[in-house]
């Protein structure tokens, strides 16, 4: 017997009807280029994403073309967020930090028709200008300096919608926003998130047991926005009515830890990297400022060290760790110790917070070696496996891509992971990042986070170097904080309290920087190219 429910699409159209019928008083506050503050609030977000709409409509853009984005996190950019989709195109978010060819290619592969632009960023798309097959460009003021007569101001472009234009019913299958892939590996894949996606992602993001929002939190999405969506961040939170912050360009940790007292911010969400540079500053300036009780903030990106945990704990803050990719939505598993659980040894419980946490609702998991699933123990690693409805079943337009896919419809992560009795999976690398040495497998990912937890290292990379008798030995690449002395030694002894002599890195070598991919993330090719030439027999015994 079927229920006897409406049908009732799952599209974004009606969370902006809820923005604005229910919380127009709502503020959302972001921080401009030149550090002052612009404040509006959800009446003006809806009112502004439908005259958006209108323009898109009146410009001729159809059902499915591509809007492209090319912008910080702020107000306008949330406009674009809304009123793209509603309109029944897709908001396509574009990242300044690619080299010119990548974001050409990116825009072309995608047939983007309209790109949005902020004044500060003409000069990244003037760089692609040549190549990038785009019919209008749209400047968004952020400087209050005039846009370049060149381009039509954003403030024209609204006025061209008709006072009369009505949204379209849409069905929630439909695309609503695309992002590529950060394309470590061969070219950036697009993936195409339906309205049904992002509305689904958006409850489960709220969750308490998720990124726990609700209506009185006040939320500043650190990760930026062309980053899967800031994570889903700003639907969810149109979707709850919470206030927003948005950062613009300032990302250091001072600037962040102002806007966080200055708005009394509840929730936020970023990279490791991110959390390191304000843990710092936590620890050199106690007492500077004034956070919110109860804020929580969710990790994710890499993996997060244990010693950030404890951290964060030490001011009072709490961290959860999430995991996820741009071909899910992004969330994948968060985690929190359960409640039965929660008599465990403190040492103990740290350890599942440092887990990448139990699978979100909707999302199945499981470690494959082979054809085979392994078990849930704790131990055996195999590639991560994924599906659920806010995962992608295809990228956008490479019909010879789906070896992502297994025949039966998991999504491989590429991501190596054990999954613990209880549910908890935890990421030994990815598949490609994994060290053998002598048969034996080492995770770069737990000796970087030990050594993270070395007072004098501000940050550290392991990666395989080959070997003529053990195949691949690790090698870590560590930037010491200022004013803080160590050497290989001191690490070497460090990582042997918690590590086999044999895991233990062969070298260590001191750098100014971890180079990182253009959203934050350990850059290991760069690394590996650097160490190309290593040779072992003149630095280590080999003595694995
Ligand atoms: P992206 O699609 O750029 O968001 O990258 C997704 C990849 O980032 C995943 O497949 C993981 O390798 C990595 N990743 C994301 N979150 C975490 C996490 N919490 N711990 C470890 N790796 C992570």
């Amino acid at each position: 017997m079927l229920g006897a429910m409406m049908q009732f699409p799952l599209t974004i159209t009606p969370i902006l009807e809820r923005m604005e019928k229910l919380f127009g008083a709502v503020e959302i506050v972001s921080r401009l280029p030149d550090k002052s503050i612009h404040r509006s609030n959800y009446g003006d977000l809806c009112r502004r994403a439908r005259a958006f709409a209108a323009a898109l409509a009146a410009a001729g853009m159809k059902r499915g073309d591509r809007v492209a984005t090319l912008m910080w996190n702020h107000a306008w950019h949330l406009e674009a967020y809304f009123g793209a989709p509603v309109a029944g195109c897709v908001a396509h978010t574009l990242n300044p930090r690619l080299n010119p060819d990548e974001l050409a290619y990116i825009i072309n592969h995608a047939g983007d028709r309209l790109l949005l632009v902020d004044d500060v960023m003409l000069p990244v798309y003037e760089r692609v200008r040549d190549s990038a097959m785009l019919e209008r460009v749209i400047v968004v003021p952020t400087t209050g300096r005039p846009v370049p007569p060149e381009y039509q101001p954003y403030a024209e472009f609204l006025q061209e919608g008709s006072s009369g234009y009505a949204l379209p019913q849409l069905g929630e299958d439909e695309a609503a926003a695309m992002c590529y892939t950060s394309g470590t590996t061969g070219a950036p894949k697009g993936v195409l998130y339906s309205h049904r996606a992002i509305v689904l992602h958006s409850f489960c993001l709220s969750l308490p047991d998720c990124a726990c929002l609700s209506q009185a939190d006040c939320i500043l999405p650190i990760v930026p926005m062309f980053h899967v969506n800031a994570w889903g961040c700003p639907f969810a939170a149109g979707m709850a009515g919470a206030k927003q912050v948005f950062p613009g360009p300032h990302l250091d940790a001072i600037s962040l830890l102002d806007l966080f007292e200055q708005e009394k911010v509840t929730r936020s969400a970023g990279v490791p990297t991110i959390w390191m540079g304000l843990l710092d500053a936590l620890d050199r300036h106690p007492g500077r400022w004034k956070l919110e009780a109860g804020l929580r903030v969710l990790s994710g990106g890499a993996a997060l060290p244990e010693h950030l945990i404890r951290g964060f704990d030490r001011h009072g803050i709490e961290v959860r760790q999430a995991w996820g990719m741009t071909e899910m939505t992004p969330l994948g598993t968060v985690c929190h110790v359960k409640s039965s659980l929660s008599e465990r040894p403190a040492p103990e419980r740290l350890a599942i917070r440092a887990k990448q946490g139990l699978p979100a609702p909707f999302v199945e998991v499981r470690a494959v070696v082979g054809q085979r699933e392994v078990p849930w123990d704790g131990e055996t690693p195999g590639e991560l496996q994924v599906r659920g409805p806010w995962i992608a079943a295809s990228y956008y337009n490479l019909p010879g891509e789906q070896e992502r896919w297994t025949a039966d419809g998991w999504l491989l992560t590429g991501d190596i992971a054990t999954i613990d009795p209880e549910g908890y999976v935890k990421i030994a690398d990815r598949a490609k990042d994994l060290i053998k040495s002598g048969g034996e497998w080492i995770s770069s990912v737990d000796l970087e986070n030990a050594l993270m937890g070395h007072p004098a290292v501000r940050e550290a990379a392991v990666i395989a170097i080959p070997h003529r008798k053990w195949g691949e030995r690790p090698l870590a690449a560590v930037v010491l904080k200022d004013g803080y002395e160590a050497n290989a030694e001191d690490l070497r002894s460090h990582l042997a309290q918690r590590f086999s002599r044999w895991q233990l890195p062969d070298a260590v070598v001191f750098v100014e920087e971890i180079p990182r991919t253009s959203v934050g993330k350990f850059r290991k090719s760069k690394l590996r190219e650097m160490f190309a030439g290593w040779e072992w027999d003149q630095t280590a015994d080999g003595a694995a």
